[in-house]
């Protein structure tokens, strides 16, 4: 596998970057992998949840009218929604953490500044610090 030269990187970064302390980056790799167990926990909390009212559906259905069938449809489909967004955000809390294990995670994209720790714990996703989200927001 042949790797092209990387230009697509390249001028993107401010030629002056702040630099994160190695106890900082450890901070927020903790605070990722705390997100993405917890994630995992209630990702397979809500499968176990819909393999339950699958079996629902197959056992007690035979007395069940149309009303009650379509809830427990609509109930299944609900949690199946939800177990695929939360396996997104475990998606994006792994992504996060390549990207932090490559440095370069948790910078603001539009003022090159660290993205507080705080704030990266709460939002693994993102991608601006506080000021300039709110920039972004008034807008
Ligand atoms: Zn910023």
């Amino acid at each position: 596998m042949a790797k092209p030269a990387d230009t697509r990187t390249a001028g993107r970064k401010p030629a002056a970057k702040a630099t994160r302390s190695v106890a900082e980056t450890e901070k927020i790799r903790a605070a990722l992998a705390a997100r993405r167990d917890e994630l995992r926990a209630e990702y397979d909390q809500t499968l176990s949840e819909i393999t339950e009212l699958q079996r629902d559906r197959l056992t007690d259905s035979a007395g069940d009218d149309q009303a009650d069938t379509g809830t427990k449809t609509f109930e299944r489909e609900q949690e199946i929604s939800l177990a695929n967004s939360i396996r997104e955000r475990i998606t994006q809390v792994e992504r996060a953490l390549e990207r932090l294990d490559e440095g370069g995670y948790g910078w603001c994209e539009r003022c090159g500044n660290p993205i507080p720790v705080e704030r990266l714990a709460a939002f693994p996703s993102a991608t601006l610090c506080v000021t300039c989200k709110q920039l972004e927001e008034r807008r």
